[in-house]
């Protein structure tokens, strides 16, 4: 491996996900094992303008794996979006001898690395962490299977309540602009209806379906509404629209809300996160810049930034049948 990389900062940006303290780990142990320098930068690009640094040795890192949230903190920062802000962040890095830089994070943490990688050929590497699962080059971003089994677990508590007083819930989960969340724990917790915003499905079929579901002789339904859906309403307005439209029906609505970007993370985004943290330590040693290590087909590979913000993460058909069908 290359030896002119001496010291790497690693931070997370953006919105916190379950296995962004295990992708520290795995970036801090993987840089002690090739005897290279790690600095810990607290909140984000924020802590970079303001060289919010702390010396990270592999013992700084013990028993964080199974820890949620992000033990470098996370934030949102305006003044990086400046280049005043931005020339701030590099001259603190250089100040600390940092010659790269991994960021764990969403597409606009990887907006901003990619943008000052530009400004300054500074070497970024980008670990995707975001519960959404909405970004390009990884079937799996890091914190999203731990959000489903969130979700599952709670969706299961709530058909309890809803079978016992025959009632139906509409349930809101995160994931933005994507699916992924509500479709994949909508089949997870057997969902009657499941809206996402890559199918406008219309609000007649959701009467519909609802119809069929009660004329079926189900007693409870659930219905899982993705934040970004495409009806037009709003989760309570939905509640207020079936029940106008279908009076039979006592209908709750519940919002999961941040629960779902909290908990210990799933074996699964222990092993991602420090498979991915590898990766991006490794592909900086060897010379590599400007790319986002991700996993797909269960191989960890390697996608030019650009791609993961830009290019556009499709929605398994597949999955909207088998939806369809578990729901007769
Ligand atoms: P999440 O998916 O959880 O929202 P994210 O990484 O997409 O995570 P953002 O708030 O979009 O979260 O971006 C995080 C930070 O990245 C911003 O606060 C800002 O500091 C930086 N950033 C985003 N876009 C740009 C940009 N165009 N130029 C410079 N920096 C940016």
């Amino acid at each position: 491996m290359s030896t002119n990389i001496n010291k790497i900062a690693v931070l997370t940006s953006g919105g916190d996900s379950p296995g962004m303290n295990a992708a520290i780990r795995a970036v801090v142990r993987t840089c002690a094992y090739h005897n290279v320098n790690c600095l810990g930068v607290y909140r984000g690009y924020q802590g970079m303008i303001e060289g919010d640094f702390k010396e990270m040795g592999p013992r700084s890192v013990n028993n964080i794996i199974n820890k949620g949230g992000t033990i470098l903190k996370s934030a949102r920062s305006k003044d990086f979006m400046t280049a005043e802000g931005r020339k701030k962040a590099y001259n603190h890095l250089k100040k600390a001898n940092v010659d790269a830089l991994v960021v764990i994070g969403g597409d606009g943490s990887f907006t901003g690395a990619e943008i000052f990688n530009k400004e300054f050929n500074f070497p970024v590497i980008g670990i995707p962490g975001t519960i959404d699962n909405d970004i390009f080059g990884t079937s799996h971003t890091l914190g999203y299977d731990t959000a489903l089994n969130t979700v599952v677990d709670v969706i299961d508590k709530i058909r309890d309540t809803a079978s016992s007083h025959n009632r139906l819930f509409f349930v809101e989960v995160m994931g933005r602009d994507a699916g992924h969340i509500a479709l994949n724990t909508g089949i997870g917790a057997g969902a009657e209806e499941i809206l996402i915003p890559e199918e406008d499905l219309g609000l007649d079929r959701l009467l519909e379906s609802l119809k069929r579901s009660k004329e079926s002789g189900k007693s409870s339904s659930i219905v899982v509404v993705s934040e970004g859906d495409k009806t037009g309403k709003n989760v309570f307005e939905l509640k207020d629209y079936v029940e106008e439209h279908m009076p039979e029906y006592d209908v709750r609505v519940s919002v999961l809300g941040h629960m779902q970007r909290g908990g210990a993370p799933s074996c699964f985004d222990r092993v991602l996160a420090s498979r991915l943290g590898v990766k991006a330590v490794e592909a900086l040693l060897e010379g590599k810049s400007n790319f986002m290590a991700g996993i797909l087909s269960d191989k960890i590979v390697l996608t030019p930034l650009e791609q993961a913000i830009k290019g556009h993460f499709e929605i398994d058909k597949e999955l909207i049948r088998v939806s369809d069908i578990m729901s007769t």
